[in-house]
C-alpha cells in the first residue's frame, strides 16, 4: 500500500512516499481502517525530525489523526492521539490498524473530510473551550484572548468562541484578515500579546484566554488576566519555559488550565466529537481549510509547517 514514511538514518531522518509498505507492518490493532482522510500538525512535522522527539518507532508512518471506514463493519470513525502517529503507524497511508479503544464513530453531521478539517487541532481548541467554560467563563465574562490564532488550534478556537457569542482576540504574526474571517472582533501582534516581561503584573484585560505558544507569550496572558480569569494551555509553540511569577495567582486568583489531546479517556473523546459536531461546532470549516493536498504534497506541507507557514488547517486526501 502508499504510505508516506519517516525512518531513521543515522543521526537523520529520511522521509518520502512508499509504494510498497507491507499490509502486515502496520502493527498490533483489531480494526482495520480505510483511511480517507487525515491532516497535517505541528506535531507530526516534528515526527519526520531527528531532533523532534516525537517518533518512538522507526520507520513510522507518522499521522496523530484520521478519518476513514472500518473495513469489516464499514462503520465511518475517527481515530486521534494515543499511539497514533508516535509509536503506532498513523493517518499517513492507504491504511490503519487501530485499537478499538481508541475509536471515535463518526459523529452524525460530519463528514470524513469535516472531521479531518477539525482533526486533533479543533479537537484540541474545543477542550480548550470546555476547559475554560467549566471555570465559569461566559460570553459576558468579557474578551477571551486566542494567542497562535493563525495556526490549526487557535484558528478553530477563534472560530467556535466567536460562534458561541465571545468577544475574540486574536494574536497573530500572520494575516490579520484571516483571524477576523473566522469572527475575532479585535486583532493583535505576537509582541503585544507577551507584554512587557519587566513588569509583575499588567493591565487587567482577559476574561479568558486559549493560549497554543507557552513561553514569554503565556506569562504576558497570566500578567494580564483578569481578577478570577483562567487561561487554558495547550502548546508550545513559542517554547516550553514558563517565566512567570506567582503574583497573578496570589494577587488575582487567575487559573492555569492544563489541555491535553492525546489521553482523553475515550468516552470523555466522543462526547467531545458529538459537540464538535453541534453546540461545539466551528462554523467555518471550509474557510479554515487552507490546503488540500494527497500523500505526495506531504514532504512540503511538514516544511512549512515547522517553518510556521501554514495558516489554518491543511488536510490530506489518503482515499476519500
Ligand atoms: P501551528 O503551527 O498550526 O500553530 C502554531 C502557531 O503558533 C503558529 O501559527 C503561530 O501563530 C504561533 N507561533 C509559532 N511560533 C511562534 C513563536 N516563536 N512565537 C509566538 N508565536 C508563535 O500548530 P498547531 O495549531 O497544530 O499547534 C499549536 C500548538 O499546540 C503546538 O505547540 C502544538 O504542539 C500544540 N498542540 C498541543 C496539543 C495538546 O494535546 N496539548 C494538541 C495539538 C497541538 P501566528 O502566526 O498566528 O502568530
Amino acid at each position: 500500500m502508499r504510505a508516506f514514511v519517516a525512518e531513521k538514518n543515522g543521526d537523520g531522518v529520511e522521509r518520502g512516499l512508499r509504494d510498497d509498505f507491507p499490509m502486515d507492518g502496520l502493527g498490533e490493532g483489531d480494526v482495520l481502517v480505510r483511511v480517507a482522510f487525515s491532516s497535517v500538525n505541528y506535531k507530526d512535522a516534528l515526527a519526520t525530525i531527528p531532533k523532534g522527539q516525537v517518533a518512538r518507532i522507526s520507520p513510522l508512518i507518522p499521522g496523530i489523526d484520521l478519518a476513514g471506514t472500518d473495513e469489516d463493519s464499514g462503520e465511518e470513525l475517527l481515530a486521534h492521539g494515543y499511539e497514533l502517529g508516535v509509536s503506532h503507524h498513523g493517518g499517513y497511508a492507504e491504511y490503519a490498524k487501530v485499537r478499538s479503544d481508541w475509536v471515535v464513530p463518526l459523529p452524525d453531521g460530519l463528514s470524513a473530510r469535516q472531521a479531518m478539517a477539525i482533526g486533533t487541532a479543533g479537537y484540541t481548541a474545543a477542550r480548550c473551550v470546555i476547559a475554560l467554560e467549566n471555570a465559569g467563563l461566559r460570553p459576558e465574562s468579557g474578551p477571551v484572548l486566542v494567542t497562535g490564532a493563525g495556526g490549526g488550534v487557535g484558528s478553530t478556537a477563534v472560530d467556535i468562541l466567536a460562534a458561541r457569542g465571545y468577544e475574540v482576540v486574536a494574536a497573530t504574526g500572520k494575516d490579520p484578515e484571516f483571524v477576523r474571517a473566522l469572527g475575532a472582533a479585535e486583532v493583535i501582534s505576537r509582541e503585544e500579546a507577551a507584554g512587557d516581561a519587566g513588569r509583575p503584573l499588567e493591565k487587567s484585560r482577559w476574561a479568558g484566554a486559549v493560549d497554543c505558544v507557552g513561553g514569554d507569550v503565556l506569562a504576558g496572558v497570566l500578567r494580564s488576566l483578569r481578577y478570577g480569569g483562567a487561561v487554558a494551555a495547550c502548546g508550545n509553540a513559542g517554547g516550553v519555559k514558563l517565566p512567570t511569577t506567582v503574583l497573578p495567582f496570589i494577587l488575582r486568583g487567575v487559573s492555569l488550565l492544563g489541555v491535553d489531546s492525546v489521553q482523553t479517556p475515550i468516552a470523555e473523546r466522543t462526547e467531545t466529537w458529538r459537540r464538535l459536531a453541534t453546540d461545539l461546532r466551528p462554523p467555518h470549516l471550509e474557510e479554515a481549510i487552507a490546503r488540500e493536498i494527497e500523500l505526495d504534497g506531504l514532504e512540503d506541507a511538514l516544511s512549512a509547517i515547522l517553518r510556521g507557514e501554514l495558516a489554518g488547517r491543511t488536510i490530506v486526501r489518503v482515499g476519500g
